[in-house]
């Protein structure tokens, strides 16, 4: 038998960067502008000036021209459903209340993909969403997207 430590992937694992969890769960130096629109109700992308291009939030340098001078653009906010997944088993306590619920990846109409909460229903391949901002389990203003209604 192995001596290495065993992972307890029942509590989740914390993908972290230096101090910073990875993905758009908390505020770092290059996602300050997407946070400060958070508090605004407003979604924010990263855009390329130079190339009239809008990238993810943590996009430091536009992949076409390589300018490291982007700017926050606000997002419509309209997108559609790319992937998604039915959370049945509560990550953490916080959870528990939550279940089932659907995360996924939405595509903006500006071509970028955030991952998010998906609410609303009900959800497919292609659904068209609309973004929204909620309090989440854990205490925190987030932007999350509603199946628009038709
Ligand atoms: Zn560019």
């Amino acid at each position: 038998m192995s001596d290495a430590p065993v992972t307890d992937w029942s509590r989740g694992l914390e993908l972290k960067a230096g101090d910073w969890f990875i993905g758009l769960y908390q505020p770092s130096p290059e996602t300050t502008g997407f946070w400060e629109g958070v508090t605004q109700q407003e979604l924010r992308l990263k855009h390329c000036p130079a190339c009239a291009r809008d990238f993810h939030p943590k996009r430091i340098v536009c992949t076409d021209c390589g300018s490291a001078e982007l700017v926050w653009k606000r997002a419509s906010g309209r997108a559609t459903v790319y992937s998604f997944s039915e959370v049945h088993r509560a990550p953490s306590p916080a959870f528990a209340g939550s279940t089932p619920y659907i995360v996924g990846l939405v595509r903006l109409e500006e071509g970028v993909h955030l991952f998010t909460r998906i609410e609303g229903g009900p959800v497919a391949i292609d659904t068209p969403v609309t973004v929204d901002f909620r309090v989440l389990e854990l205490g925190k203003l987030m932007p999350v997207f509603r199946v628009t209604d038709a």
